[in-house]
């Protein structure tokens, strides 16, 4: 098995700076939006550009998590899929922002986008929370092969790869380091 390095810890900082002042830009500012990260590492990843956005524009955005697993189209519907954090009521897997996501411009945060499955379960999810205004897309890696018609709005570094690849995304807050590499066999 090889290991090729797409982005090591420096590549990823400047990557999530760059979609820091993306998202800054694109929302003219910060105001009514709300970074709702998908576990595992799509939480870490938004907690990092918020901290970012606060770094540049002096303000806190509030941050939200989301475990989408229950609303996936293409997983056993058995068993409770909720692993750690709080949750809300009534809404699995979901620790929403202080705020809530009401009429927010609500920017989805995730690791890696491959068929977009994940992404269409957590708008759906989303939307059993309330009504955003709007829903943007961040993720760390972009590696194709989309099945339905998502694309992200922000992307850390597009890696083309064949559906036997993987990329891995090691994350500090969880892993040895930070560091995006392939993995193909
Ligand atoms: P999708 O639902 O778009 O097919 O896949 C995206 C979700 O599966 C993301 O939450 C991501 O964490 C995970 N995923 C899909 N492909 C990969 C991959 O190659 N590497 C990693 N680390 N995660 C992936
Ligand atoms: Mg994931």
């Amino acid at each position: 098995t090889e290991k090729n390095i797409i982005m090591d810890e420096t590549a990823i900082r400047r990557a999530l700076s760059r979609i820091a002042h993306e998202i800054l830009e694109k929302n003219r500012g910060i105001e009514n939006c709300v970074l709702v990260g998908i576990r595992t590492r799509g939480v870490y990843l938004a907690r990092r550009i918020a901290e970012r956005i606060r770094e540049i524009e002096g303000v806190s955005v509030a941050c939200g998590e989301l475990d989408v697993t229950p609303y996936r189209d293409d997983r056993a519907k058995t068993g409770n899929a909720l692993s750690g954090g709080e949750q809300t009521e009534g809404t699995p897997g979901a620790a929403l922002p202080d705020g809530g996501i009401g009429d927010k411009t609500v920017i989805l945060c995730d690791d890696v986008l491959y068929t977009g499955r994940t992404i269409r379960a957590a708008m759906d999810a989303l939307m059993d929370c309330g009504r955003p205004r709007m829903i943007q897309l961040a993720v760390l890696a972009d590696r194709g092969h989309r099945e339905l018609p998502i694309r992200a709005d922000y992307v850390g570094k597009n890696v083309p790869t064949s559906r036997h690849e993987q990329i891995a995304v090691g994350m500090s807050e969880v892993d040895d380091k930070d560091e995006v590499y392939i993995l193909s066999n």
